[in-house]
């Protein structure tokens, strides 16, 4: 059993839509990025490379490679499980909590556990997703960004 922890961050701003967990999620400002910026599938991508021990995905998808400029996120997070395939392990269990202020969650919770079902290849009753605000402290507080943290669990196949 190997066990890895992933964290991001990202900044909202008007004029770019809201992608979490490869759901797009109605509201007036979207994450800036030079991806799809979501947060959500990054910090998971993030636990996968890191419990296989692998670099993260900056080391896979540079932010300065102009060839991958609005990627889609679901995209990513298959690299990491093909990653973490090529090392014998698989994904056993993902958990992760989301930290904003607006907008709620709840109502895209199954459609985004569905999509990372999909996209991991674990079933929906292996993935956590909780969202929490940040009680109006700080940057996240202010509604300035939006932030992730994730843990995962892998086996040897
Ligand atoms: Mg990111």
């Amino acid at each position: 059993m190997r066990i890895g922890t992933g964290y991001d961050i990202h900044r909202l701003t008007e004029g770019r839509t809201l992608v979490l967990g490869g759901v797009e999620i109605p509201y007036k400002k979207g994450l800036l990025g030079h991806s799809d910026a979501d947060v959500l599938s990054h910090a998971i991508a993030d636990a996968i490379l890191g419990a296989a021990g692998l670099p993260d995905i900056g080391f896979f998808f540079p932010n300065s490679d102009p060839e991958i400029e609005g990627i889609d996120s679901q995209i990513i997070l298959r690299c990491a499980i093909s990653e973490a395939h090529t090392k014998g392990l698989c994904v056993v269990n993902v958990d992760s909590t989301l930290i904003l202020e607006e907008p709620k969650i709840s109502p895209y919770l199954s459609a985004i556990k569905d999509q990372l079902s999909e996209s991991l290849g674990i079933p929906k009753s292996s993935i956590g997703i909780k969202a929490t605000t940040h009680e109006g402290i700080g940057d996240i507080g202010k509604g300035l960004g939006i932030a992730a943290q994730a843990v995962c669990l892998l086996e040897e196949a």
